[in-house]
């Protein structure tokens, strides 16, 4: 060990859920004294949490193992790339190999690699755990696993089925978050709208109320803790007409990602996904008339095997008139183990590619002239970050990562400021404007 208080230093790939793995492991190693290092060579072992999703993120994973042995040598594996024999064919002295959210397993290699000596005591672990995230926002991940068999995923049989935390403990998190200067919180689940499905709904206390483990009702108790709740990985099931209602008087931030995947129902069929694009499509005008400002944003497939020109067209006349707001697209690919793989007719790549330039740039199409309605707004806008030119950051359309942003010509703003911002120019996915005023502060209901 060439640290006198022992470092660890953790790669961490793939989805905000394996990000949320990766909090939990560092804020329990942090409980027992462990620091936290950002570079391979302060180290004395290094984490790398994989994603297995696709096979080119396996290959990013296995490239991302090899960097860690070259640059340090000690080396624990963990996350969605669970195939142990392939990973030590090529990397035979890797320390450990552990599957999602097997944290326990991936402290106790940590502690074979290099012991604990601080005394946990006297460790500084903030309340609110340890984040990989800006101060401003975090992830809180809901459920483990999911009940759904998409041919086209292996998540199932890597995390499982459906897991939900008690509404209670999701709650806690939440309000330590809240408390620790989170201004934002992100929902995320492999299915928010199956919450508590596994354990039956089951009622837990939460400041001497109970509070059903379901998505409305927990949706609803985040809504009272005074700061932004954005709701993602919704599946469209009938009840997720209860968290409009919620959206429109403001307690929830008017935003929906629900990851439709196609619209054809031949693909949706072979996707083994419900296929109700022309109720979907009745649903979703029915939630702008509850609530105008709602923002859906969803992720799409194209080429999946089977996929016709018909196939495409139709997703492309659906997305035309769903008007969705904010649209990610991939090209299929095969996943090792996915039932998906061993379908026929699967599409060649210069069609993929030309499906996907077709529904980004419709897609782009759409978000401009969504994006134009609102020039002349004033906004809420959350700072991601400032510099000597101005500002940036997010509105209620925009989860990180993944959606636009708002820049603003202000400089004297502080990451986590919300602020009101009059919009004067709109193009693609972006807006821009100046800063107006500043919101009431929302208040807490709890
Ligand atoms: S809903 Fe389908 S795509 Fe999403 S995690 Fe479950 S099986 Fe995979």
């Amino acid at each position: 060990m060439k640290n006198a208080i022992p470092k660890v230093g953790i790669v961490s790939l793939g989805c905000a859920k394996a990000l949320v793995d990766s909090e939990r492991i560092l804020t329990r190693l942090r409980a027992e004294g462990y620091d936290i290092s950002g570079s391979y060579d302060g180290a004395d072992v290094v984490i790398v949490n994989t994603c297995g999703f696709l096979d080119s993120a396996r290959s990013e994973s296995l490239e991302a193992i090899g960097e860690a042995m070259a640059e340090n040598g000690r080396v624990i594996v963990t996350g969605c790339l669970t195939d142990e024999a392939a990973i030590r064919a090529i990397y035979p002295d890797v320390l450990s190999v552990t599957g999602p959210h097997q944290y326990q397993q991936v402290v106790e290699a940590v502690h074979d690699a290099v012991p604990p000596v601080a005394d946990p005591m006297m460790s500084l672990v903030p309340p609110e755990g340890l984040h990989l995230t800006p101060a401003h926002y975090a992830y809180l991940k809901i459920s483990e696993g999911c009940n759904h068999r998409c041919t086209f995923c292996i998540i199932p049989s890597i995390r499982g089925d459906l897991s939900s935390r008690p509404a209670a403990d999701v709650l806690e998190e939440a309000e330590r978050l809240a408390m620790a200067g989170v201004k934002e919180l992100l929902v995320i689940s492999q299915d928010t709208s199956a919450y508590g499905v596994d354990l039956g709904y089951a009622e837990s206390r939460w400041h001497g109320k109970p509070v059903k483990s379901r998505m409305t009702e927990l949706a609803s108790a985040l809504g009272d803790l005074g700061v932004w709740v954005r709701l993602h990985y919704v599946y469209p099931y009938p009840h997720v007409d209860e968290v409009i209602p919620l959206m429109a008087e403001g307690k929830l931030l008017p935003y929906l990602d629900i990851p439709f995947q196609h619209a054809s129902p031949r693909v949706l069929k072979a996707m083994r996904r419900p296929a109700d694009h022309e109720r979907l499509l009745e649903r979703i005008r029915k939630w702008r008339a509850i609530c105008p400002d709602l923002v859906i944003r969803s992720t799409f497939i194209v080429g999946f095997p089977g996929e016709t020109d018909e196939d495409f067209e139709f997703l492309l006349e659906w997305l035309e008139q769903a008007q969705l707001d904010r649209v990610g697209c991939f090209k299929y690919e095969n996943v090792s183990g996915a039932p998906a793989n061993d379908l026929p007719d699967h599409v060649d790549e210069d069609v993929k590619e030309d499906r996907y330039n077709r529904l980004m740039e419709l897609s782009r199409q759409i978000s401009h002239e969504r994006g134009q309605a609102k020039m002349g707004k004033t906004i809420e806008v959350l700072i991601d970050e400032v510099d000597e030119e101005g500002a940036f950051g997010r509105s209620w359309a925009d989860s990180p990562e993944v959606d636009g942003c708002v820049f603003l010509s202000d400089t004297d703003l502080q990451p986590g400021d919300i602020v009101l911002a009059e919009v004067e120019h709109a193009e693609d996915f972006d807006l821009w404007g100046h800063v107006v005023g500043r919101p009431e502060p929302r208040k807490r209901r709890a």
